[in-house]
């Protein structure tokens, strides 16, 4: 089984690629969830729905959370009800220091996970248990932890898009917006990386830092499919406009952009570059807080699968889409959906994360803060 992931003839075990068992199986499991997604609701029925949320959010002391990815009505929601929404960490920040007994996660498993790691002491209800992440998918913590046993002399740093368990293995669990500088600060200590999942952000962070980085091969089946014949030929289009690329997307379109960041660096930059025009390379729920954040701003997503080519996500996360307000509703009369982590792996996984999230308060550059 380990082997899949030994290339031959190495000294050093290194890992070669996701198998295609796995490959299959996160293909199958997003297009079910693409399958699944929930009928438009009627506005009257919005309304209705709407209001025995907040009536019910009131009476079980409970908040939403949202990722930047799930539709505008969730993420309206839950700001017009006192939740946040933000990425997987500030969700879990959130959640941390909010006053609330029950936190609603609206994105998809790893998030849940990540807020009941935060905030032991409080019942964390996600919308769908089905709402997988191929990064996470595609890195088993079994299959990780014996590449982790192979190279103990490698620091051990695991993107926020993973298992509990994986986490718990980790020294450091970081973000796209901080990763960059946490693995800049271990390499001027001498430390060599091992990480995972995403060989792309990995690979990016390995460029602008030149540190000495093993990566595992995963991918998010969304960014992979940016491609920068697409990108060149809507900026030939479009020649004003200012590129905005998520780090998980591939290097060629990754060495186009303008801005490469975090969603929540994304959104900064689409305020307060003087662009009037964007060009977004990330999953296309964004656009909804890009608009908000700068109305008199013209975003164009980039096309996904290449010229002519064909798309399996079309830079749509189709976990992310199962969150819905329906759900959300039924989440909350049954309490069904309760995330629940094994208290070893939780008080493990607490201390990866808890030094990202100290590293990030000793800096004074808001801009690094995990976003
Ligand atoms: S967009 Fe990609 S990284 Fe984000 S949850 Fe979906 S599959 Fe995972």
């Amino acid at each position: 089984m380990k082997k899949r992931y030994i290339e031959k003839n190495m000294t050093t075990p290194t890992p070669k690629c996701i198998p295609k068992a796995t490959q299959e199986r996160i293909a199958r499991l997003a297009e079910q969830a693409r399958q699944a997604r929930a009928e438009p609701l009627t506005p009257a029925r919005e309304t209705e729905i709407k209001q025995r949320i907040k009536a019910e959010l009131i009476r079980q002391d409970a908040v939403l959370v949202a990722h930047y990815y799930v539709d505008g009505p969730l993420q309206d929601l839950a700001e017009e009800t006192g939740g946040f929404v933000a990425d997987s960490l500030e969700m879990a920040r959130f959640g941390r220091t909010h006053p609330a007994k029950t936190l609603i996660v609206a994105g998809v498993r790893f998030m849940g996970e990540t807020a009941k790691i935060l905030s032991p002491e409080k019942r964390v209800l996600v919308l769908d248990q089905e709402a997988e992440c191929s990064l996470d998918l595609g890195c088993p913590a079994e299959e990780f932890t014996a590449l982790c046993d192979a190279h103990p002399d490698r620091t051990v740093v695991v993107y926020a898009n993973t298992s509990a368990a994986v986490k718990a293995r980790a020294d450091w669990t970081v973000t796209s917006a901080i990763g960059r500088d946490i693995v800049a600060h271990l390499a001027s200590k001498g430390e060599k990386v091992l990480w995972a999942p995403d060989r792309y952000l990995g690979g990016y962070i390995q460029r602008v830092t030149g540190a000495d980085m093993l990566l595992w091969p995963g991918s998010c089946i969304v960014h992979e499919e940016f491609k920068a014949e697409a990108l060149q030929s809507l900026l030939r289009e479009h020649p004003d406009a200012a590129v905005l690329v998520h780090p998980e997307s591939r290097p060629e379109v990754i060495a186009l952009a303008d801005v490469v960041g975090s969603t929540t660096q994304m959104i900064l930059a689409a305020r307060n570059l003087s662009a009037s025009t964007f060009i977004v390379a990330t999953e296309q729920g964004i656009f909804h807080k890009m608009k908000q954040a700068a109305p008199e701003k013209t975003f164009l997503p980039l096309p996904t699968g290449g010229l002519g080519g064909t798309c399996m996500s079309c830079a749509t996360c189709h976990w992310m889409k199962l969150n819905d307000l329906g759900k959300l509703s039924r989440v909350l009369e049954t309490g069904a959906n309760e995330i629940f982590v094994d208290e070893e792996i939780r008080r493990k996984a607490v201390v990866s994360i808890q030094r990202m999230l100290d590293f990030a308060g000793r800096r004074t550059d808001k801009a690094a803060c995990p976003g």
